[in-house]
């Protein structure tokens, strides 16, 4: 049986090593599945509703644990991690109030009444990749189980550590055995199979632009649902109206955030051109202040990058000629990168137009209100972004502009589990999170009933 040997990415310490799933335990699994799910959904609303506040519960009972998992495996800082936790649990707590208001619709027609079903769609599987491995699932899995459905979730090959405990605390809240089943493993092999079962009928990926069409492009061959959350270039649209000091004691954390790791990190800073220089001057100490070390300890805003291999992705980047300045971060053993600010050749370079996905910022000058949307828009990207500005109407007209599915004025929010989430263009198709994520897991079935 192959599997992975995982890796602390702080200290480069082996930690244990993980079996990868095989295509006939995926096929086995959908087998499970397909029983569970139709065990759960035939339960009462209300009973759906308690097993999902009973897994909240076990979330929330382990929240240490799943914080100190997701340290050794990822290197996030243990505020964060705990944060992640404590949102799953967020997550499952608002998805548990959908089963009872999975509300149809009835229709007025001639010579009978006409309603409408929200039907689940029965077995759907979830991707998802190694940046927030137990947020991002908890976003497919909690809505998809609300909506009646079965999941089977893939953590991505590096972080499957917080997943695969998830998957334990669902049994252990009394969750049917097959419900919900993390199978951790490849890509290629559990991923695809998602993609080619006939028996999962939604597919929710999260992870690169790159393989998210090829998802898409497998689905199509079963016509089958698809969600694409996918990659970012996110900008952060600083006017000379705004307040400098706050726009750029906060721009760091908009984008060195988990390292940068984010698919809604502002990695393209544009500065009203009348405010540039003193906005670098305000930048430089703000980075500097980023406090980057021991994902161990209270105080740590960032950790090191997730592994040698991405580490060296984002190390390709830097090009000394164009280094504004830098944080600093510790030498040694660990993925360590510096929180770095650059200064790009121009509108083309590869830093402003490539997702690094690492502690790597570009900054640009913009002229005025139409450049600046032109700007943030000269992306294949739209996933997130910000607008500071004092001036209310601008802020309106610049967020109506930007072609990008989250937007922040005067702050750098992108998540709440109770708004819509998703990215425009090639960020992805369809939304998360929200009043409506459980319907994006429902089938629509319309019944007529004749009076006659
Ligand atoms: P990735 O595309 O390499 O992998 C994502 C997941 O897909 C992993 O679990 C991987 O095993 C799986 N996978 C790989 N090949 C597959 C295949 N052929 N079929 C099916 N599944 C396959 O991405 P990554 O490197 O893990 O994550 C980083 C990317 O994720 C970045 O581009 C980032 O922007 C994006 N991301 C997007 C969001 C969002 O909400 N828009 C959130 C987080 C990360």
């Amino acid at each position: 049986m192959t599997g992975i040997q995982l890796i602390n990415p702080a200290t480069e310490e082996a930690l244990q090593t993980i079996a990868h799933t095989t295509l006939e335990q995926v096929d086995d699994a959908v087998a499970l599945a397909q029983t569970a799910q139709k065990r759960w959904a035939a339960l009462a609303p209300a009973e759906r509703a308690a097993g999902l506040r009973r897994f909240a519960a076990a979330v929330e009972g382990a929240i240490e644990e799943l914080a100190l998992l997701e340290v050794v495996n990822s290197g996030h800082p243990i505020s964060q991690a705990r944060w992640e936790a404590g949102h799953v649990r967020d997550v499952l707590t608002y998805y548990s109030a959908a089963p009872e208001r999975m509300i149809g619709k009835q229709i007025p027609v001639a010579g009978g009444i006409d309603v409408t079903f929200l039907e689940p769609l029965g077995v759907v599987g979830v991707i998802v990749p190694w940046n927030f491995p137990m947020t991002i699932a908890a976003w497919g899995f909690a809505p998809a189980l609300a909506a009646g459905n079965a999941v089977l979730l893939k953590p991505a090959e590096w972080t499957p550590l917080t997943a695969i405990r998830l998957g334990e605390l669902a049994l252990e809240a009394g969750l049917p055995d097959g419900l919900f089943q993390v199978l951790p493993g490849k890509g290629a092999v559990v991923g695809e199979r998602f993609v080619t079962h006939e028996s999962v009928r939604k597919v929710v990926f999260t992870g690169s632009t790159a393989v998210g069409k090829r998802v898409m492009a497998g689905c199509a061959d079963q016509v089958k649902a698809v969600t694409l959350e996918l990659g970012g270039k996110s900008a952060n649209v600083v006017f000379a109206d705004s307040d400098l000091e706050r726009a750029a004691a906060t721009a760091p954390y908009a984008v060195f955030e988990n390292a940068g790791q984010d698919c809604c990190a502002r990695s393209r800073i544009l500065v009203e051109r009348s405010v540039y220089d003193r906005f670098l001057e305000l930048l430089e100490p703000a980075v500097k202040g980023v406090v980057v070390g021991d994902p161990t300890d209270e105080k740590t805003e960032m950790g090191p990058l997730v592994a040698a291999a991405h580490h060296e992705k984002v190390t390709s980047y830097l090009d000394e000629s164009k280094v504004a300045f830098r944080g600093s971060a510790p030498s040694g053993d660990g993925y360590w990168f510096a929180p770095t600010v650059m200064l790009p050749s121009g509108r083309d370079d590869r830093l402003v137009v490539d997702e690094i996905f690492g502690p790597m910022v570009s900054v640009l000058p913009f002229d005025d209100e139409a450049d600046a949307i032109g700007l943030a828009n000269d992306s294949v990207y739209g996933l997130s972004g910000s607008i500071w500005t004092r001036d209310l109407g601008r802020a309106i007209r610049v967020s109506r502009g930007i072609e990008s599915g989250n937007l922040s004025v005067n702050s750098h929010s992108s998540v709440r589990y109770s708004t819509p989430f998703g990215g425009f263009k090639q960020s992805g198709l369809g939304r998360e999170l929200g009043p409506d994520a459980a319907h994006a897991f429902t089938e629509t079935k319309n019944v007529y009933i004749s009076t006659d």
